[in-house]
């Protein structure tokens, strides 16, 4: 008992997570429209047919209840109610007037709503699907052995199957715009976020440039587009920069970074671009150039950097840096380029520094 209780008071999760919203918001609509629906049966029946009429205006507030329900508890019971609801008034609407009557399309949409609960584990799905089919073959078949309750003329039968028909298909269409809106709308949501991951993923939250997955991504991009084009790469690394951090501190240190970063992109003139390397190392990549452009930029930048002046919290710091530069030989992988550029700059390093090694 207490399994049965649990099960049906399970809680859809609730709104801000998203999915379930579209969920109950389809719940809702749908017992609205049923609603809508019984109203039309509530002044159809007095019209053409000696039944009593309140049945379905008691159906009307059996579901303008599960509706408050609906919107206020986001619970299994729910589903329940809106399935006993429909199938009560299927059941109903047979016994009273016949298969013909086309009341018994309602099922299908118990079918719809039970496959989009993504809540529910397949097997509890197909068994509940397989309950509503064989609860459809049984009234069919006790609807061929008895007749109906009342009897309606060619014109009243062809006018409330036509009610039921629309009454039907309404539904069916508010529920595919629901369902699909959402599914079109997560996806879109998804793939907007999937943009920014990528896009956080290749950058350096200190300094926001490229990291070095994103710089070996871009050169291999550039390599395949322009197999023909001469290009050249350079590592640079801040000379002395664990005496900075120890001097000044850890935040001077990464201050440093911002800044030469800063001037990195300014001095650019679209002549390379840049990225971090790991910790106080940079790359350059100077698409078009040769080892003599490259050498002569790269002492540009070296000059540049040594002519910095860094202020923080009333020190004045200077720094030098030291650069291997490699270009492309259109034989050896981008690995061996890399490698041999980060050896010239530990050449670089073991012969004084703040030197640009070609
Ligand atoms: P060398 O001239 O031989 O390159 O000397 P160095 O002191 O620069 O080299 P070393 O490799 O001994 O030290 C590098 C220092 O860079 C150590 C590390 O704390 C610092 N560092 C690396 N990444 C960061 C960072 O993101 N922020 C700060 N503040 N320091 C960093
Ligand atoms: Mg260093
Ligand atoms: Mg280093």
């Amino acid at each position: 008992m207490d399994f049965f209780s649990n099960f049906l008071q399970q809680k859809v999760p609730k709104s801000g997570k998203e999915l379930p919203v579209y969920y109950r918001k389809a719940l809702c609509v749908s017992e609205i429209l049923l609603i809508a629906y019984f109203f039309v049966c509530f002044f159809f029946y007095p019209l053409f047919l000696d039944v009593w009429i309140w049945f379905p205006l008691g159906f009307a507030a059996v579901t303008g209840a599960a509706l408050w329900l609906t919107k206020n508890r986001g619970v299994r019971e729910n589903l329940l109610i809106y399935a006993l609801l429909t199938g009560g008034w299927v059941f109903w609407n047979i016994e009273a007037f016949g298969w013909s009557c086309g009341v018994q399309h309602m099922l299908t949409l118990m079918v719809v709503f039970l496959f989009f609960n993504i809540y529910e584990k397949p097997l509890i799905k197909i068994a509940c699907f397989i309950v509503i089919l064989a609860y459809r073959i049984g009234l069919f078949s006790w609807s061929l052995q008895h007749t109906a309750v009342y009897t309606m003329d060619r014109a009243t039968n062809t006018f409330y199957q036509t009610i039921n028909t629309v009454g039907f298909f309404v539904m069916l269409a508010a529920m595919c715009i629901i369902f699909s809106t959402s599914i079109q709308d997560t996806e879109r949501q998804l793939r907007i976020r999937n943009q920014t991951l990528y896009k956080e993923a290749g950058t350096d939250p200190l300094t926001g440039l490229p990291n070095r997955r994103a710089m070996i991504e871009a050169i291999e991009k550039f390599c395949k587009a322009n197999p023909e084009e001469s290009f050249a790469v350079a590592i640079a690394d801040i000379d002395f920069f664990k005496n900075v951090n120890d001097t000044y501190g850890h935040n001077c240190g990464d201050y440093t970074l911002v800044k030469l970063t800063e001037l990195f992109t300014e001095h650019s003139g679209g002549r390379y671009s840049v990225c971090r390397w790991g910790g106080e190392e940079f790359c350059f990549f100077m698409p078009g150039a040769n080892i003599d452009d490259a050498g002569v930029i790269m002492h540009d930048v070296n000059f540049a950097v040594e002519r910095m002046r860094l202020e923080f919290e009333g020190n004045e710091i200077t720094i030098t840096i030291t650069i291997g530069v490699e270009e492309c030989d259109f034989s050896s992988p981008l690995e061996d380029l890399l490698k041999r550029a980060d050896e010239k700059l530990y050449m670089g390093k073991n012969s004084g520094r703040n030197k640009v090694v070609v």
